[in-house]
């Protein structure tokens, strides 16, 4: 790709249970938006495929799949949205959730896309989310989320690689929202973040 048809977006980062996905759904309602979860299209890829056993193999033990598999399915998934125009990168504000997820990430991205914002989820209290994880579980039949041990290891990678990665972007485009309001109020949170950039979005495109 070149620097001028990279993807324009906004990244929702925070660690596991806090909402991410929550919020990608509703903004994904939104005209001007298109919500990316990276989570999702692994969980969509047919198990019964190479890439898709091996995906689930790294999935169900918590650990991250390895960043060429990642990129490869990712590139996949945003060209056959892109090509049924469910995603229109000149109408859309792309809301993607779940990368980068380690430090390597962030370099490989940056060919694809243009970060305007991130939204940092954070949450005080890791008990609260492990609960959310548990009723996540239930609701969407998730193996990753049933082992409290998986989600443990889980947090704990969510630390150790994926928390640096803030680290990488400049402070001015980090906006943090504390993710224990309601879904209204963290949504109210976000939409005041990215409707200005959407605003531009449209503007210069249109
Ligand atoms: P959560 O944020 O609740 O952990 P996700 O749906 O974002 O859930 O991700 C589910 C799993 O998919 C992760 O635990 C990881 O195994 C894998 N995954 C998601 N995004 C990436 C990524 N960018 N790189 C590698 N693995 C990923």
């Amino acid at each position: 790709m070149t620097k001028d048809n990279r993807y324009r977006c906004v990244l929702l980062f925070g660690p596991p249970g806090v909402g991410k996905g929550t919020q990608g759904k509703i903004l994904a309602n939104i005209p001007g938006f298109f919500h990316l979860s990276v989570g999702d299209v692994f969980r969509s890829i047919d198990i019964g495929s190479a890439d898709g056993r091996e995906v689930y193999d790294y999935i169900s033990r918590g650990e991250l799949v390895p960043n060429p598999l990642t990129m490869k399915i990712w590139k996949k998934a945003v060209d056959a949205y892109v090509a049924l125009s469910w995603y229109k990168p000149r109408e859309d504000l792309l809301v993607l959730d779940g990368m980068p997820r380690n430090v390597d990430q962030v370099e490989i991205v940056k060919e694809y896309l243009e970060i305007h914002r991130v939204i940092y989820l954070e949450c005080s209290d890791q008990e609260d989310m492990i609960h959310r994880i548990r009723r996540r579980a239930i609701r969407e039949n998730r193996t990753d989320d049933a082992n409290e041990d998986i989600i443990r290891r889980r947090f704990d990678l969510y630390e150790e690689v994926t928390a640096p990665v803030l680290s990488k972007y400049d402070p001015a485009i980090i906006h943090k929202v504390d993710c224990n309001g309601s879904p209204a109020e963290v949504l109210r949170s976000i939409l005041n973040i990215t409707i200005p950039v959407q605003n531009e979005h449209f503007l210069a495109n249109n």
